[in-house]
């Protein structure tokens, strides 16, 4: 149940799953909810499973005084097109807020006398490598023994988490949206993994960076924040929360430099990662060949889950370990199988060039299995990385766009995902690497990239069965 609301009036507006979690949640902790949704089959739904609809589009609606309006994700909220639910409740200057704030509202209104050990959340955000230092964090806790829960954007929405336990840790992947709109956000500990270099991405990617600054590291923020700073906006966010050598509230990790300068940092390059704090080397650990995290993408998710770790107690030498046993997050360089001395390896979540640019870095000697809905360029802006290459597999409506950047690497035109599985293990020697990693949206051969990489997994299982 949400704390603090007992006896309001709270408008929730969205009524999809978390919206839906938002209103019983409110209704749990005592408040009267109203809620509406802009499509009639979503309301009629909500409407017969026992929610009031108040039309909150209309000047009408918003009679009866309403404390506070929750969103949902999805819903638009900025100037100059903000929802019109949005805007009436701006206008009335009723708070606008959403169910990480309702998460963080309630959490500071635990009964904190009742803990020994009080609970801890740790906040993962960023343009990419969220759900895998999140997950990544949550599994070294747990490897540590220690209690925990893992949420947000990932797994379970923030509401339906269970009322913490003494000594627990809540993981939370938050996206920029999230973070933006919440009017509480005070983690124990925010991670901040990178901003994305990439044009494409670079909007969200500032409005992401800018969230997290605003609103998660603002004064009086975190005891711990964990920068990425390989890019300015990191540096300059590093530069501001915490100055000076002695100043240990900021870790600041990187994959690119040493970074032996600072008051706290983790680094890692050429595949070592290593710990400094005021000049001191604390720990190294060698990240290669570590099965769950593959690629210099991976070691960066590494150093951040690493120093979240450490700034809540966990020994070097915990971590380490649980580095070796972290399966990794299932369609994301996901190694799937070893047969053979043939290494079967899922990313399908590498629907654009950047992610596909991702995962061949991370292999060598790879048989790379692509396409599906190409996107526009193809995969032209892969070439420097062919010559890791043995052969490519072509799949789905791409295939032979594909087949024509490619040209002098050796390269196949399949069609489907049984044909390239089948070649594919045909002509791989051990030593290989079969890497589905598509650079192509899955729509013309799959609901979704999920299912994509589920159908190769399944091919490749059967493989191994013989
Ligand atoms: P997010 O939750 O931020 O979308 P994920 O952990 O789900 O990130 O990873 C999605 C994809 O993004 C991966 O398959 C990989 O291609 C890429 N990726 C993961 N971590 C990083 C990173 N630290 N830097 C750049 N790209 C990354």
């Amino acid at each position: 149940p949400v704390q603090g609301v007992q006896n309001q009036t709270i408008a929730v507006l969205g009524l999809g799953r978390s919206g839906r979690a938002t209103a019983a949640a409110l209704r749990e902790g005592g408040a009267t909810v109203v809620a509406w949704d802009d499509s009639a089959e979503t309301r009629a739904q909500a409407e017969s499973e026992g929610l009031p609809l108040l039309d909150l589009t209309r000047d009408a609606g918003w009679r009866d005084r309403i404390d506070a309006l929750i969103t949902s994700p999805g819903i638009p909220h900025l100037y100059p097109h903000p929802h019109p639910a949005i805007a009436q409740a701006l206008r009335r200057g009723v708070p606008v807020d959403n169910d990480i704030g309702l998460f963080f509202r309630s959490f500071g209104a635990l009964d904190w006398a009742a803990f020994d050990t009080p609970p801890r959340v740790i906040c993962v955000t960023g343009s990419n490598g969220k759900s895998t230092t999140t997950a990544l964090i949550n599994h070294i806790l747990q490897a540590a023994g220690r209690p925990t829960q893992m949420g947000g954007n990932i797994g379970t929405g923030v509401l339906s988490l269970e009322p913490p336990v003494d000594g627990e840790v809540v993981v939370l992947e938050l996206s920029s949206y999230q973070t933006d709109l919440a009017r509480a956000l005070t983690p124990d500990v925010a991670v901040f993994t990178n901003l994305s270099p990439d044009h494409m991405d670079r909007h969200s990617g500032f409005g992401g960076y800018f969230a997290a600054k605003r609103r998660l590291f603002a004064e009086g923020g975190p005891d711990r924040c964990v920068i990425g700073v390989d890019e300015d906006e990191g540096r300059y966010l590093a530069n501001q929360m915490g100055q000076g050598p002695q100043d240990d509230r900021v870790i600041r990790v990187s994959v690119e430099e040493k970074l032996d300068g600072f008051g706290w940092s983790v680094s890692a390059r050429k595949g070592y990662l290593s710990e400094w704090r005021k000049g001191r080397q604390i720990a190294s650990i060698d990240l290669r060949g570590i099965r769950g995290l593959p690629g210099a993408h991976n070691h960066q998710n590494a150093c951040a889950a690493y120093a979240a770790c450490r700034s809540i107690g966990l020994a070097p030498r915990e971590i380490e370990a649980a580095f070796h046993s972290f399966a990794g997050l299932p369609h994301r360089s996901q190694t799937v199988a070893e047969i053979n001395g043939v290494r079967w390896v899922n990313d399908s979540k590498a629907t654009n060039v950047d992610s596909a640019e991702k995962a061949l870095m991370a292999f060598d000697s790879i048989r790379w299995i692509a396409g599906g809905m190409g996107k526009e360029g193809g995969i032209a802006a892969l070439a420097p990385l062919f010559p890791r290459v043995r052969k490519a597999y072509l799949i789905g409506h791409s295939a032979r766009d594909f087949a024509l950047q490619l040209s002098d690497t050796p390269h196949e035109v399949v069609e489907t995902m049984e044909a390239a599985v089948a070649r594919a293990s045909a002509e791989s020697e051990p030593g290989d690497t079969v890497l589905l990693a598509p650079a192509s949206a899955s729509f013309d051969q799959y609901p979704n990239f999920e299912k994509r990489g589920e159908h190769f997994t399944a091919l490749v299982e059967a493989l191994r069965r013989g």
